[in-house]
Parts: structure tokens; C-alpha cells; sequence
């Protein structure tokens, strides 16, 4: 069943919301052992929820448009009185004293809170292997990952566990996993939902976003996520983006730009696998065939991005890391002095991955490299801003793969981390630029993993990401991808 169709049948009293949560934590029942899709099975919250929107069904009472719907929420996401780790040991046993803006307004739509998912330690990573509490599996074939950061959410969608769930997207950990399991996936215009409670990463670059089964949900599940929040101060005033309201229209008259850089056209960056990139192309023909006018372009600068990227996140991450110091959060390793308490806690607490950014970061924004690292940095994400806007003078949206691979297995990139980061190359510059992007399952790879397909819009274009998606979707289903 579909979120929405949950959300109808409940509304209805057709169904019950706790029968609906049952069913849901019956098949937790028989697979998260194998999965560990959550760091945290909230099933005392959830029934409660569910209880509470049966008795205002029962009562005539009006319930909210996610009246009864199974959500789970990624563990970096603040939930007040219950543990949020960022599946770190650092954060454990921390209870968060409030509720993110996003988990209020899902809590008022009437969901139904299944558990907090696991994820790559302060979401750094593109496999989920670097939670201090053991990674979570692909649904689709157990030997794979689920993609990273939000891996548990993208994987407890994946094996129903709830038919929606939200993510953070730093560089890619909302699209990426999408992709690798075969579900929907998206990253809003910055700006365009609260960060209020979530634990940063790179606040210049996070964003909070949906995961569904299908674009629909997914769509629904935006648009009450969305909107203006004065807790964020970078949240977008007076923007409504109505996703829901694009579904069908279609792309008739849609100018779509392949980027080359990304397509394997010339100058295309190296490692994009052949299975993927045909189903690109089959997804672009599919765009063609709806109507939609189809040309190559060129983006020069989305080659710079990974690189960018990668000094960017870590020196603001190095810079929000440091409030976890044993002394106001979860963990605190005793030490005779409070440096020594400090270090102590942060050495026992980080694990390897964090601790690489933290230096990483803090090397770059150390006097001396700043102007070479961070403010270089700096400069190529401008460029890119510039490069992003003179190609949407000419375009509407923009296609690309999700990733350049399909989920690739256990311990295969964990070892380096350059070949983990360059997983991130097509998902990076909308996080850079502020853009919005989807990912879309289009068809299998020759290992019989889904692919993903990506569209990118320019700021406030996100319901257009939408439209566009929903077009590939039904191409998709229709048989258009092998
Ligand atoms: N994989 C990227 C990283 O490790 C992106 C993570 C994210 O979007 N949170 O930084």
C-alpha cells in the first residue's frame, strides 16, 4: 500500500492505524536482524501515535494527511526524550531536551514514528559501514550496502518496514541510497525545510528530505515537510512549493540538459559504470518520447566539485564537531584535567572516518592554508553558481546518473577513502549550489541492482524535480527500462 492509500484507509476508518502499525512491525519482526535498518525501534511511541489517530477517527475529530502512515526518521534528527546517536558513540545515551521543526510537523500530520535509522557516523560517508554500531544492509541483496549516509532510512523504506522515512542530504545521503535501493529520494533548495534539530554536518549544505516507494509519496511527504520556519534562520520565507500539484504535468515542451561531464560525453569525469549510463540514456529517451526537448551541455565546473566538496564539508564539520566535548552531550571519558577530559572523550567517542574530516578541516581552515584550501574552495563553489545559472537560462532541468555504480558490496570501498568519496561526484554540486535533486529507480544494472537516474532544477524548482520524476517513473513501470 502506498502512503497515501494508508493515510485514506486510516482517515476513513477503513483501517485501523494500529493494525497498519502492526503489520509494519511484523516484517521489522522478520528481517531487521538481518537488515539493522534502525539504530532504535520506537514501537512504544508509535503505538501511542497510532492509538491517538484512531481515537480521533473514532471520534469524528479531523486527523492530518499522514494519518496513521509508518515513518521512520534518520538518527540525526533531534526527537525529544528519545536517544538520537548520529550513530556515533560520542552522542549515546543523549536524549535530545526538544523535537526538530520536521518531526513536529510530521507528528501533527498524523504519522506514526517506527524508529530512528542508522547511518554513516554524523552522516559522513556513501555506505552506512562507518556507524559505530554496525552497518545497515541492502534489502534488495544483503552482500551490498544501502548506500550512505542515510542508509538505514533508505533501507527500512526499502524493506517496508515503513513506507515513508526522512534522510539528510550533505553531498548525496538522501539520493544515493535512494538509488541504491531502489526507492525515490530527494534533496529540497536549501532552505526550503527547517534544520532545526537536525544535527549539523556542513550547515552550509545540509538539507532534510523524503524517501518513498513511489514519487507520489514522496511528494506528499515534502510538501508537509516543507516551508518556512523562523527556529532556521536560513529557512525561505513565503515559499510554498505545492509538489504535489506537479505530478501530472508532464513534460511536454521540458528543455533538458544531459551534462556531459556526468553522462560520459567528453571531459566526463572516469568511473561511471556502462550499465548505468545506458540506463541514463534510456531514461533521457524516455523524457524525449514524453515530449520533452533533449540536449547535451556542458557544466565545466561539476568536475571541480568533489574536490570543493571535500574541504568545504570537513571544515565546517570540524568546526560543528567541536560543542562534543564530554561535558554537554552522551559520552565523557574521566581525565585528571579538562583537557585531558576532552581529549580523552573525543579520542574513545569519533571514529575513524570523523576523526579524518575533523583534521581534514581543521588543516584547512588553519592559518596559513586557509586562502589556498577553504577560500579556494569557496571559489569554485561561486563558479559554480555562476556555471548552474547560465545553463538554466537555457533549461529547465538537468540529468545525470544518482551514482556512478549500482550498491556495491560490504568492504569494497571501506578501505579507501578516496574511492568512497568519489561515489559522491554527481550529487555534490546541487549540494554546493543549493539546487534541489531527485533520484529516481529507472531500470537494473547487469548485476540486477537498481539504478537511479537524477534530476536537478534550479533553486525553488524543486516540485518541477517532481514532475519530471513522475514522468520517468511511469516509463519506468511502463517497461521503458529493462
Ligand atoms: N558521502 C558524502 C560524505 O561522506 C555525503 C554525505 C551526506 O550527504 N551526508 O560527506
Amino acid at each position: 500500500m502506498t502512503a497515501r492509500s494508508i493515510a485514506a484507509a486510516v482517515a476513513s476508518g477503513a483501517r485501523s492505524a494500529v493494525s497498519v502499525l502492526d503489520e509494519h512491525l511484523a516484517r521489522v519482526g522478520e528481517r531487521e536482524d538481518e537488515i539493522h535498518a534502525f539504530n532504535l525501534v520506537t514501537e512504544d511511541k508509535a503505538r501511542g501515535q497510532a492509538e491517538a489517530v484512531d481515537a480521533a477517527v473514532t471520534a469524528g475529530e479531523p486527523v492530518g494527511p499522514l494519518a496513521g502512515v509508518p515513518l521512520a526518521l534518520k538518527d540525526n534528527m533531534c526527537t525529544r526524550g528519545i536517544p538520537t546517536t548520529c550513530s556515533s558513540k560520542i552522542l549515546e545515551g543523549w536524549r535530545p531536551p526538544y523535537d526538530a521543526t520536521v518531526v513536529s510537523r510530521l507528528a501533527d500530520a498524523g504519522a506514526v514514528f517506527v524508529g530512528k535509522t542508522n547511518l554513516d557516523e554524523f552522516a559522513m560517508g556513501s555506505s552506512t559501514e562507518n556507524s559505530a554500531f554496525g552497518p545497515t544492509r541492502n534489502p534488495l541483496d544483503t552482500g551490498r550496502v544501502p548506500g550512505g549516509s542515510s542508509g538505514g532510512s533508505a533501507a527500512a523504506v526499502a524493506a517496508n518496514f515503513a513506507p515513508l522515512a526522512i534522510g539528510s542530504d550533505t553531498g548525496g545521503s538522501i539520493r544515493q541510497p535512494a538509488a541504491f535501493c531502489g526507492i525515490v529520494g530527494m534533496k529540497p533548495t536549501y532552505g526550503a525545510v527547517s534544520r532545526y534539530g537536525l544535527i549539523a554536518f556542513g550547515s552550509s549544505l545540509d538539507q532534510v528530505g523524503p524517501f518513498a516507494a513511489n514519487v507520489a509519496d514522496a511528494a506528499a511527504l515534502f510538501d508537509i515537510i516543507a516551508g518556512h520556519d523562523p527556529l532556521d534562520s536560513t529557512s525561505i520565507a513565503g515559499f510554498t512549493p505545492n509538489a504535489v500539484d506537479h505530478l501530472d504535468r508532464g513534460v511536454e515542451g521540458l528543455r533538458v540538459g544531459v551534462v556531459r561531464e556526468l553522462c560520459g560525453g567528453a571531459g566526463s569525469v572516469k568511473g561511471l559504470s556502462a550499465d548505468v549510463l545506458a540506463r541514463t540514456n534510456e531514461a533521457i529517451e524516455a523524457l524525449a518520447a514524453a515530449g520533452a526537448t533533449v540536449e547535451e551541455v556542458s557544466v565545466p565546473s561539476t568536475t571541480l566539485g568533489l574536490s570543493a566538496y571535500y574541504i568545504v564539508a570537513p571544515a565546517e564539520a570540524s568546526s560543528h564537531l567541536a560543542r562534543y566535548d564530554g561535558v554537554r552531550y552522551g559520552l565523557r571519558v574521566d581525565a585528571p584535567t579538562t583537557g585531558e577530559m576532552n581529549a580523552a572523550t573525543r579520542t574513545t567517542g569519533f571514529g575513524a572516518e570523523v576523526k579524518r574530516r575533523i583534521m581534514l578541516g581543521t588543516y584547512a581552515l588553519s592559518a596559513g592554508y586557509y586562502d589556498a584550501f577553504y577560500g579556494k574552495a569557496l571559489k569554485v563553489r561561486t563558479m559554480m553558481l555562476r556555471d548552474f545559472a547560465s545553463v538554466y537560462e537555457n533549461f529547465d532541468v538537468l540529468i545525470t546518473p544518482t551514482a556512478p555504480t549500482t550498491a556495491f558490496p560490504f568492504g569494497e570501498r571501506s578501505g579507501d577513502p578516496m574511492m568512497m568519496y568519489v561515489n559522491d561526484v554527481c550529487t555534490i554540486p546541487s549540494n554546493l549550489t543549493g539546487h534541489p535533486g531527485i533520484s529516481v529507480p529507472f531500470g537494473v544494472g547487469d548485476d540486477g541492482l537498481p539504478v537511479g537516474v537524477q534530476v536537478l532544477a534550479p533553486a525553488l524548482q524543486d516540485g518541477l524535480t517532481f514532475q519530471v520524476a513522475a514522468v520517468l517513473e511511469a516509463a519506468a513501470d511502463g517497461g521503458g527500462a529493462s
